[in-house]
């Protein structure tokens, strides 16, 4: 064993890895250093959650100080002041009826809690047969058994065995024929979610519990929904009695230029799922939005005196708090999704300048969100994207890649000299790749 051997990475190629490592030792506002003394440009926000940048001064001392005053507190039967303040805080800054918040620790927590508050909502009203539920094809909605089961990525299902029961998948929206290269929402695609109806035809919207989408489905690859998509989606949900459950653990925390993508597209779910950028990405915590009467449903229920038998010992833990509060003090302060909103005119014209670069099959983006799609080497799906994350490492840029599409999201802080980089550091790098 080498001293490298030890750790089991998580999504990472790790013999790849492990043979060629990459490691970061420290990081300030929009850049990380790597071990070799380099400075690394963030394009990413980490993974889509540093959103005001790196190592802030009174986020550190909010959570320092929290340590010293309150280290833990039982989750459960106990509370804390934090916890109180930070739900409400929360549920003032997200738009729409959502009037309670339960806390998680990450984004695949707030995925398994937001599909069991969904199932238990209908039992406790007294409609248990609504049990069904469904997801998207590429849509990812974390690892846990719920999560893999709505989500909609081969990979990350095959090998786990049956999965979740009773769960339908609706159609992607992806499709480079007619929306390649588009700016913000495409035109085409509305009528995909049409087939909500056909699967509600065939099961009958008495066994349907809930939809799962990521508004903008991130993890494959900047995903934008087609104009007037989500509003399908509602009215159908509506039509039937059906919760719609946003996943915005990406696209929550100003991604989109705006608190949360429900405020940008206007279309308002049941369940907000939510995690990155909550606490900047510096201590693990997710969190739950539902709207007026989800909460109620549960206290008017007669049947149990704890109403919800679900929670982690880390719910709403201190840190996590007293980082998050910090957090949105700094958000609020900066004006950052405004801030966002703004410089998102910029990133888009900066992004579609690659169109026409060597190997760019289409550009995408929404907010301080981009997907770049390139061709794909035959026989070698995700090479050529992955080559060109090294590539872009080597040359001082952190990109993401998924399958052979590159994915930008950056600090919330960016500047344009910063997006002329980013730009300038992928055009020179993929012009030069084969
Ligand atoms: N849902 C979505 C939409 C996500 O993008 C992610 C993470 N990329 C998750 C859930 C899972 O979050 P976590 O990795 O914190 O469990």
């Amino acid at each position: 064993m080498t001293n490298m051997d030890a750790y089991w990475m998580p999504f990472t190629a790790n013999r790849q890895f492990k043979a060629n490592p990459r490691m970061l030792v420290s990081a300030k506002d929009m850049h990380f250093t790597s071990d070799d003394n380099r400075s690394i440009l963030d394009g990413t926000a980490g993974l889509w959650c540093v959103n005001a940048g790196h190592a802030r001064e009174t986020i550190a001392e909010a959570v320092k100080q929290q340590v010293l005053r309150l280290d833990y507190s039982p989750a459960f039967q106990m509370g804390h002041p934090g916890a109180f303040e930070l739900a409400e805080r929360l549920v003032k800054m997200i738009p729409g009826n959502f009037d309670r918040v339960f806390f998680t620790n990450s984004g695949s927590e707030s995925v398994e809690t937001a599909l069991k508050i969904a199932i238990a909502y209908h039992r406790v009203k007294g409609e248990g047969t609504r049990q069904r539920l469904i997801g998207r094809e590429r849509g990812y909605h974390g690892v846990g058994f719920g999560g893999i089961s709505v989500g909609g990525i081969g990979t990350n299902r095959k090998y786990f065995g049956s999965l979740l029961t009773g769960v339908d998948h609706l159609s992607h929206t992806h499709n480079l024929e007619h929306n390649a290269f588009s700016r913000k929402q495409p035109e085409w695609g509305a009528h995909l979610a049409d087939e909500l109806e056909r699967i509600v035809a065939l099961h009958d919207a008495s066994n349907i519990a809930a939809v799962i989408v990521e508004p903008v489905a991130g993890s494959t690859g900047v995903l934008i929904p087609p104009k007037g998509y989500l509003e399908r989606l509602r009215a159908i949900c509506d039509k039937y009695g059906i919760l719609l459950i946003f996943d915005e653990v990406i696209t929550g925390f100003g991604r989109l230029g705006s608190s949360f993508a429900t405020e940008y597209f206007g279309v308002v779910p049941d369940i907000v799922t939510a995690a990155k950028g909550i606490t900047n990405g510096t201590v693990p915590m997710g969190a739950v939005f539902v709207k007026e009467g989800i909460y109620d449903a549960f206290m008017n229920a007669p049947e149990n005196a704890i109403e919800l038998f679900h929670g982690y010992t880390y719910s709403g833990h201190p840190l996590a708090c007293a980082a998050a509060l910090a957090t949105l003090d700094i958000y609020e302060e900066e004006r950052l999704f405004e801030r966002a909103d703004k410089m998102a005119g910029y990133w888009e014209n900066a992004v579609h300048s690659l169109n026409g670069v060597r190997h760019v099959i289409d550009v995408r983006n929404l907010g301080l969100v981009a997907g770049i799609e390139l061709e794909s080497i035959a026989g070698k799906p995700g090479k050529r994207a992955f080559d060109c994350f090294l590539q872009c490492y080597e040359k001082g840029l952190l990109i993401r890649t998924t399958g052979d599409i590159i994915v930008l999201s950056p600090p919330l802080i960016i500047e344009k000299e910063h997006i002329d980089r980013i730009v300038e550091i992928l055009t020179g790098v993929l012009q030069e790749m084969e």
